[in-house]
């Protein structure tokens, strides 16, 4: 049985006893959360709070037949996956059906950076080549192998040395980016960028090389990927597409961020984790017979003593039953629709408000000092953060400047709580909420 501390002894403890790289949210005044349900979570007093922030909990915290499932599981058997079981068939056969055909052999492992290591070495062992395209500001996870292609990471170290074999490409972002929504045509442009760079990359020695294009689908602009897509195919490359933060249905009209790209797109690799376990440590890697082939073929075995267990597998089921039996695809793009609806007005209202960017319950709110400078409104998103957070709603800040607020709640999200939240930010960009909180930074 695990204590419960006064708030001051487990800051003292944490500050003792745990790495401190990480930092804990609203760190002037950190809360401590007890237990959670649905999309509210609940502090040591019993306070309950809207949780705009964790995508994690998909279906909703302590989901009931996403816990029971797991304790059922527990109760039976855990093992690896060198025992037969058909908790892991049956799974890879469920998400096998969310995907097109060809992405049919999966990977279990057990974080989103073990998928997107994993996925980097079945694209090395097929295509024989070590060279990368990432996205300018992405991030795919925290082992070496990846912080070396994450520009959001390597470019926060003064001494940061970019691999000659990591090309970064221009972000598309048409409200910040450089080809903007007034470009006649900003799809073809950020495209020709990914030409660009395969062909210098050709030009500089670097002769015959494959490429990979690892991406992280938070960027949900035109439908241009398919065209990085055959640039990349040509030069001989895969595309590998990182669902960690976007996929099971969070971008409500599709269940994939990437199909948001049309029908006919298809990546060579799809990666996931995050959402899919509710908060298990599950993640996956799917990709085609053909790249599995070649995989086996190196003569090296894989083997993940946690990857695809029984416990996970269980969990796995669950969640996609709760998506389902709950329709919360459904809800994300309804409720999703219905922020952005709101949002738009806020943005009408409020010079701070930039840009309202994203799709089903992954939605983006830039704020800036100045609407043709786009001066990023850095502190003043920090203090919007602090003020909700009094309210009892939480948000966190993302992008390179920390001047986009970020809604990615649980998937159960419902349209009194956008009101709630959308009715909060505009009391406080109005200044008239009353609040005690006067710390900005
Ligand atoms: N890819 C993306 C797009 C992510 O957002 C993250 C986590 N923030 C990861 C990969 C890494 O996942 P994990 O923290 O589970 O290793």
């Amino acid at each position: 049985e695990t204590k419960i501390f006064d708030k001051k002894k487990t800051i003292d403890l944490r500050k003792k006893h745990i790495g401190p790289s990480c930092k804990v949210f609203f760190s002037h005044d950190p809360i401590k959360i007890v237990r959670a349900k649905g999309q509210y979570m609940y502090d040591e007093n019993g306070n309950q709070y809207l949780d705009c922030i964790n995508n994690v909990a998909h279906v909703g915290h302590s989901h009931p037949i996403v816990v029971k499932a797991g304790a059922k599981q527990m109760e039976l058997l855990n093992t690896n996956s060198r025992f037969l079981h058909d908790n892991l068939v049956q799974y890879a056969q469920r998400l096998q059906a969310t995907l097109p055909e060809k992405l049919s052999v999966c990977y279990f492992v057990n974080s989103g950076s073990e998928a997107n290591d994993l996925a980097l070495r079945l694209a090395w062992q097929y295509t024989g080549h070590k060279d990368i395209i990432t996205l300018e500001n992405a991030y795919h996870g925290h082992v070496s192998s990846l912080i070396n292609i994450s520009p959001y990471k390597f470019h926060q170290l003064s001494n940061a040395e970019q691999s000659k074999s990591v090309h970064v490409a221009l972000s598309p972002d048409v409200y910040r980016g450089i080809y903007k929504k007034d470009h006649p045509d900003p799809a073809t442009a950020y495209a020709d960028d990914v030409k660009n760079l395969i062909h210098k990359a050709h030009e500089n020695g670097h002769k015959c090389i494959k490429y990979l294009f690892s991406i992280c689908l938070s960027v949900l602009r035109d439908s241009l990927f398919p065209t990085h897509n055959r640039h990349v195919h040509k030069a001989g490359g895969l595309f590998i597409a990182d669902e960690v933060q976007v996929g099971f249905g969070r971008v409500g009209t599709h269940f994939w961020a990437f199909q948001l790209q049309g029908e006919d797109f298809v990546p060579d690799i799809v990666t996931m984790g995050k959402p899919i376990g509710n908060g298990h440590p599950i993640s996956c890697v799917v990709t085609t017979r053909e790249i599995a082939e070649a995989f086996r073929n190196s003569g090296m075995e894989y083997f993940n003593t946690f990857g695809g267990n029984p416990v996970s597998c269980a969990i796995g089921l669950a969640v996609l039953d709760v998506i389902e039996k709950e329709d919360l695809q459904g809800n994300a793009l309804r409720v999703g629709r219905y922020l952005m609806q709101l949002l738009e007005q806020l943005k009408e209202k409020h010079p701070l408000v930039g840009d309202i960017r994203g799709c089903g319950l992954f939605v983006g709110v830039e704020l800036v000092r100045d609407r043709v400078k786009l001066t990023p409104a850095t502190a003043e998103c920090q203090d919007i953060i602090y003020k909700l957070k009094e309210q009892h709603i939480l948000l966190s800040a993302d992008g390179p400047h920390r001047n986009v607020l970020k809604l990615k709640p649980p998937m159960c999200f419902s349209e009194e709580d956008v009101d709630l939240v959308v009715e909060k930010i505009d009391q406080i960009l109005t200044g008239t909420l009353k609040t005690l909180c006067n710390c900005s930074n």
